[in-house]
């Protein structure tokens, strides 16, 4: 039996005809861009679907991240990041000319410890940016509170995090700032895509004048840059927003089953009590690198493609000045793997592979 490969994500996609119907709108109207009315409603429907006041769509999420450095003013200087992450959350920090300074993560959560910020502050810290990974809230309390002592922001990365809701409210509604994702591997995604949450009214006005050139017609307000996202991508938006609560019902069901078939064989990281998840990502902590090694061996051999998220720990980056250590990022990096999933993958894919998991497991005993 020829099987089709399994690929460690695969984006969701509404129903064509969804899609067709505004296209046509968008033909009809020939407004492709610079704020038109579906990039409107999107906003707008994003905004209540969160429950949040001030949600800025841009085009990325990692311009997003970069908006929201500059617009905290925070254009030179020490940045307090994780580590464990995707490199955006690093790449966006030294694209705006600042430093990354690595806090180690928790091992359970594999977020920022919270524990180890203090001693990284120094009088150039700028901002902290931590990330919730896999939509695994962040201590928010600690974090909130050292921020305040300090005088210091904190903007997170969540982009995991759309439709977690952490103690009755939506993960992305913390912190001074919050930035998400939408791109087409993200559990909700409009192709390419993301939004900055803040707290502040004059800070989203800046954001909102800066990701169009910073100027409303002939009046230049301030220095911008183009982060305006296409009347194509709000479209996929429209379309796929209410299928939310259908994708995470669906992803919790195949969550489970790789629970249940697993059975305790691999670690996994905790989630905080108060959370409502997501269900986006199922990471699994294997006892050594060789283990995960082995256990990609054997899937690949069935075409089946996990990944290593995230690999490696970004304090090793080739192209950073400064090398902390960070031990349990840089241990738990080489053993963490995030196994298939997403919408309406099937329950017997799941079954072989936490089958082939668990032989390679019990083999290495
Ligand atoms: C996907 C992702 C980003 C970048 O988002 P893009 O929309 O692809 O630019 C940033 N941070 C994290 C943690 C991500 O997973």
């Amino acid at each position: 039996m020829i099987r089709e490969p399994v690929y460690v994500t695969r984006s969701f996609a509404p129903p064509e005809e969804d899609f067709q119907k505004y296209v046509h709108h968008i033909f009809e109207s020939s407004q492709f861009t610079n704020n038109g009315p579906l990039l409107q409603e999107l906003n707008e429907e994003l905004r209540a679907f969160l429950g949040v006041r001030y949600l800025q769509f841009v085009t990325n999420g990692t311009l997003a991240i970069q908006l929201a450095l500059r617009e905290l003013g925070i254009t030179e200087g020490e940045v307090i990041t994780t580590p464990f992450t995707y490199v955006a959350t690093t790449s966006a920090i030294l694209w705006e000319h600042c430093e990354p300074v690595y806090v180690d993560i928790d091992p359970q959560t594999l977020c920022m410890d919270p524990n180890l910020i203090e001693a990284a502050i120094t009088p150039q810290t700028k901002a902290i940016l931590p990330v919730h990974v896999f939509g695994i809230p962040c201590d928010v309390d600690a974090i909130a509170d050292i921020g305040r002592r300090y005088g210091i922001p904190v903007i997170y990365d969540a982009a995991h995090a759309f439709g977690c809701v952490y103690r009755g409210k939506s993960l992305l509604d913390y912190g001074d700032v919050s930035t998400c994702s939408f791109h087409a591997t993200k559990l909700f995604h409009t192709i390419e895509g993301g939004c900055i949450i803040c707290q502040d009214e004059a800070v989203s006005s800046k954001i909102h004048l800066a990701k169009q050139f910073g100027h409303s017609y002939d009046d230049h307000f301030q220095l911008g840059i183009n982060a305006k996202a296409s009347e194509f991508q709000a479209a996929m938006g429209l379309c796929n927003l209410p299928y939310v609560p259908r994708i995470i019902a669906d992803r919790k069901r195949s969550v489970e089953l790789y629970d249940a078939e697993l059975s305790g064989r691999l670690k996994r990281p905790e989630i905080p009590a108060g959370t409502e998840y997501n269900y986006a990502y199922y990471p699994v902590i294997f006892p050594s690198e060789e283990a995960l090694l082995r256990a990609n061996d054997a899937l690949e051999a069935e075409n089946i493609h996990f990944r290593r998220y995230f690999y490696p720990s970004l304090n090793t980056l080739p192209y950073l000045s400064r090398k902390p250590h960070c031990p349990i990022s840089e241990d738990l990096s080489r053993r963490i793997a995030c196994l298939p999933l997403y919408y309406g993958m099937r329950s017997e894919d799941i079954r072989r592979i936490a089958a082939l998991i668990c032989a390679e497991v019990e083999r290495n005993i």
